[in-house]
């Protein structure tokens, strides 16, 4: 038997209220993700992008059509089995880190596994060698304000890998960042992509770095046109 992809979108249709109607935000969108797999997904503001990572991130239950997660269709799954899914599989990188001000690069990655209840010590080498993949070993001691724009965007890569997921699911990650810097991130997304096997969804205005993408997927009024492979 063939191994499902980790992500996998079937004809989901999502509607806000609006007023006394509503906006249909996602159409009949299908999309599949596949294990070392990195998709950009275009398109302009409005025309539903926010909406398809926030439904592949379960963040967001879709009217209609299914969310299937590693093989685990998210539909029949109660909000607290839906929570655990999402811990377990699902990775997500917003634009801003949003790290936690007093901690350390390292505190950063390990309090989520003290949290889980993971020990100490497994979360301790796993930090560190994520932080050795992100170019990060000599900051793991700095704060967030002691690292620059670009560093902590990888702090929040790291730390979006430390519960090996899935899917990674990342929301225009070089929004904040000069173009160097914004290069570089995406690099480090195609690196960890293709390394740790994940399925990656990346939202980015930046169609320079399609090149390093494997499929661009299109957006507009909500639906999605037909994804295209790149030719890498
Ligand atoms: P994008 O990320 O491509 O800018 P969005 O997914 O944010 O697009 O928005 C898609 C559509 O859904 C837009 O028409 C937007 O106005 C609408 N929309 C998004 N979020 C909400 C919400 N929370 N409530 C009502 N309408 C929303």
């Amino acid at each position: 038997m063939s191994t499902p992809a980790p992500l996998n979108l079937l004809n989901v249709t999502l509607q806000y209220p609006d007023g006394g109607g509503t906006t249909t935000a996602l159409d009949r969108v299908s999309l599949t993700a596949e294990a070392g797999q990195l998709v950009a997904l275009v398109g302009p503001s409005g025309s539903g992008k926010s909406s398809l990572l926030a439904t592949a991130a379960t963040l967001v239950r879709p009217n209609t059509g299914q969310v299937v997660i590693d093989g685990t269709d998210t539909a029949g799954l109660k909000d607290k089995e839906l929570t655990t899914l999402r811990r377990e599989k699902v990775g997500i990188i917003f634009q801003q880190p949003n790290l936690l001000p007093s901690l350390t690069a390292v505190e950063q990655l390990t309090i989520s596994h003290h949290l889980r209840g993971k020990s100490a010590k497994a979360a301790g080498s796993r930090a560190a060698e994520l932080l050795d993949i992100v170019g990060l070993s000599a900051s793991a001691g700095k704060l967030p304000h002691q690292l620059s724009g670009g560093q902590r965007q990888r702090v929040n890569i790291a730390r979006a890998l430390m519960g090996s997921p899935k899917v990674l699911l990342v929301d225009e990650p070089t929004a904040a960042l000069d173009h160097e810097r914004s290069a570089s991130i995406i690099a480090l997304l195609r690196q960890v992509t293709t390394e740790f096997s994940v399925a990656t969804v990346m939202v980015t205005h930046d169609t320079e770095f399609v090149p390093l993408t494997d499929v661009v997927a299109t957006m507009r009024d909500g639906r999605l046109t037909t994804p295209v492979l790149t030719d890498v």
